[in-house]
């Protein structure tokens, strides 16, 4: 029997809805809604480890420059609530931006430091300053003893990493793989962008990066040249950067390095801007990894 997740909207309702939880066996999984398979397996993931699972859905103005797509990112909270229901969540927080911020934009904010500002930052200047704004309240206001975090947004869960270790936060960060479609598209929510063609061409993302792995015992330069090489071939993704970097530093890796590194992509299909990732084992070996080993640590 499934029973539908208490849904609070208000700081008052999530409180009342969080008392009842076991004192330190609660996950939090943080979403802007819109839910797909990836949130699913996070969802699912956390019910393995802990007794409850708290879900919030909240797309957070602060995160989103004011030339990105908040206005037209996808809402479908009935189909959110049901896949909450079938993957056994307990609460469903589901605020509106004056819950979150009852005073406006706050002027006290989480400084992302340096790591803020390259890859991802580079291209959306201020947005992990917002997002990790948002975490930070949001574990507050939850009270998560767990948080999940996709690897799919490999950038974002290093800096919740970060953060939770620099400013000692009490709860621990758990990451998931990236969760694909078949034919290798990480899945995301801004996909249900993407007219068919533009599907088709956003599998270069995908493809790229398993033939940089493939190459990963060859060492760095190996790697970026057959990645490269895949998406020179598709000249519809408009590439913003492709780079093999330190899975802590996110700088390049040298040529003589071995270990751990990061592969990743970001480009622009039509109007929509992807990003994609795999750790993978430079030297020893090789191949792509799954997630970093790393963590949780309390
Ligand atoms: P979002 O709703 O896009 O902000 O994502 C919420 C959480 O789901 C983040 O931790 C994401 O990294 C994670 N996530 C999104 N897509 C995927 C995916 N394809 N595989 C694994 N995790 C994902």
């Amino acid at each position: 029997m499934t029973t539908t997740p208490v849904v609070a909207r208000s700081r008052e309702e999530l409180a009342a809805a969080r008392a009842p939880l076991t004192e330190g066996d609660v996950a939090v999984v943080m979403t802007m809604g819109a839910l797909h398979e990836g949130h699913a397996r996070l969802i699912r993931t956390a019910r393995e480890r802990a007794r409850h699972v708290l879900v919030t859905i909240f797309l957070n103005p602060l995160q989103f420059g004011p030339r990105e797509d908040l206005s037209r990112y996808p809402q479908t909270f009935d189909d959110d609530l049901e896949i909450c229901t079938r993957e056994g969540v307990d609460v469903v927080f589901a605020p509106t931006p004056d819950v979150v911020y009852p005073d406006g934009e706050p002027g006290v904010r989480i400084s992302a430091g340096p790591l803020g500002d390259v890859l991802e930052g580079q291209a959306r200047p201020g947005h992990f300053d917002g997002m990790l704004t948002v975490v930070a309240k949001l574990i507050h206001l939850t009270r998560g003893d767990l948080i999940y975090f996709g690897q799919k947004d490999a950038q974002q869960l290093l800096l919740v990493r970060r953060m939770t270790r620099d400013l000692d936060f009490d709860t621990s960060v758990v990451a998931i793989p990236t969760v694909r479609e078949e034919d290798g598209l990480a899945m995301s929510s801004r996909n249900t962008y993407l007219a068919p063609s533009d599907r088709e061409t956003a599998l270069v993302l995908s493809r790229a990066l398993w033939a940089g792995a493939a190459h990963a015992e060859e060492g760095p330069s190996a790697i970026r040249r057959a990645a490269r090489e895949v998406l020179i071939e598709e000249p519809l993704a408009l590439v913003d950067y492709l780079v093999l970097v330190h899975p802590t530093t996110l700088e390049d890796v040298p040529e003589w390095y071995t270990g751990e590194a990061l592969l990743a992509v970001a480009a622009k299909i039509g109007s929509t801007r992807l990003i994609d990732n795999t750790p993978v084992l430079v030297g020893h070996g090789g191949g792509a990894r799954p997630v970093f080993a790393d963590e949780p640590t309390r």
